[in-house]
């Protein structure tokens, strides 16, 4: 029960510290990104998230803002700068094109970046507003304070299958 209570309020304290720095891999193809620029801009300010310092190497990002329509060549890319990024990571669908191909309904596009990597938050919008990706990083805090993003769900299901594991063996032996 206390290194239950410990190993718990350690995990908090760094999900606290976590959401307030996020290092973001700003993934940008298409016209989206104009609007994305605005948040650095003094009228939106997001450096008041913890969230402005871009990073353009995947292993010192955590957070992959992916901005704009994905295609079916830059799918393989995109899967391998997520898999480059070190967990813990979460990922930003930026716009109705990145969350579902949007009007782009043909062969070459991508109907939604969830197909190829795992999604916490989607931003719907064409282009969306910069309150609402300020929005969006405030719920993205709030996951990550609870506990609840994609990463957190596949550390739990990791330690499930081990738990498993170990019970099946202590039983067949
Ligand atoms: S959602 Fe609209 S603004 Fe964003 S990439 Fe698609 S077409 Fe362009």
């Amino acid at each position: 029960m206390g290194l239950e209570f410990t190993t718990g309020k350690l995990a908090d304290a760094l999900a606290w510290a976590r959401k307030y720095s996020l290092f973001q891999y700003p993934f940008v193809t298409a016209c989206c990104g104009m609007e994305f620029m605005a948040l650095w801009g003094p009228r939106y300010d997001i450096a008041r998230f913890g969230a402005e310092f871009p990073r353009f190497s995947p292993r010192q990002s955590d957070l992959l803002m992916v901005v704009g329509t994905i295609t079916e060549r830059q799918a393989p890319v995109l899967k391998r700068i997520y898999d480059q990024m070190c967990e813990p990571k979460w990922v930003i669908s930026f716009g109705v094109c990145a969350s579902s191909g949007g009007f782009y309904q043909n062969y070459a596009t991508v109907p939604g970046i969830d197909h190829v990597i795992p999604v916490d938050i989607y931003i719907p919008g064409c282009p969306p507003r910069p309150e609402q990706v300020l929005d969006a990083l405030i719920m993205l805090q709030d996951k990550i304070s609870a506990h609840d993003t994609n990463y957190d769900r596949r550390i739990r299901e990791d330690k499930r299958i081990k738990a498993e594991g170990r019970q099946s063996r202590s039983v067949a032996g």
